[in-house]
């Protein structure tokens, strides 16, 4: 999972950036609704976690901005301000959930992994793909009911597959979900790794499949 982070207090921005990334969430993090609307033009992100006091331009407003460009990437809206009123506010601006600060770290990722899943339209806490699942609480996958072991890579690959199961996912759009800095990885190494996983997965009910000029997508075979 690829997250678009705006926060404007660099501790928090920080410490969320390497907590998070330990738990596999890669995390783009801009500190102003300016640098906020820029990223989003540059690439797509899997939720946006938005805090609403921002210094160049008021949250609620940046949220409408977001709405206007994407309708319907998943966002987390994280304040200090967790009054009803703006809540309710947030919420009509366009926010899926809402989380006050001080929160925690793991209330934090299980919201995340939930916006994820619900935007993907699943509904159990188990993502599938033919004999091919996930499952979402012990970050583990089975194949057949039985646990599959992968290298961090494979995983980390297979994860963003299964996360977006069905639908073609480029080599640039994997490489931007496994990899904070995708100086360490070239978009090459995304190929050896399909092909290591097409080996792991061949006979077994589920592929990777290439989408020429699209990328790769998970599928039943
Ligand atoms: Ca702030």
């Amino acid at each position: 999972m690829r997250i678009l982070l705006v926060e404007d207090e660099h501790t928090l921005g920080t410490w969320l950036c390497k907590a998070l990334e330990r738990s596999g969430i890669i995390v783009e993090w801009v500190d102003s609704a300016r640098t906020a609307l820029a990223a989003l033009g540059a690439r797509a992100h899997d939720v946006i976690v938005l805090d609403l006091g921002l210094p160049d331009l008021d949250g609620q407003d940046l949220l409408a901005r977001i709405r206007e460009k994407d309708a319907l990437v998943p966002t987390l809206v994280l304040t200090a301000r967790d009054t009803l009123a703006d809540k309710v506010r947030a919420f009509h601006a366009g926010a899926d959930d809402f989380l006050a600060k001080p929160f925690e770290l793991q209330e934090l990722e299980a919201r995340l992994h939930a916006l994820l899943r619900r935007a993907r339209g699943a509904q159990a806490a188990r993502l599938g793909c033919g004999p091919l699942t996930y499952d979402l609480a012990s970050q583990r996958f089975a194949l057949n009911g039985e646990a599959l072991a992968l290298s961090p890579r494979e995983f980390a690959v297979l994860r963003v597959l299964i996360q977006h199961s069905g639908e073609p996912m480029s080599k640039q759009q994997i490489l931007e979900r496994v990899v904070s800095d995708e100086k360490d990885i070239q978009p090459d190494a995304v190929e050896v790794i399909v092909h290591r996983l097409r080996k792991r997965l061949e006979g077994t009910g589920v592929r990777v499949s290439t989408f020429r000029g699209l990328g790769y997508a998970l599928e039943t075979a």
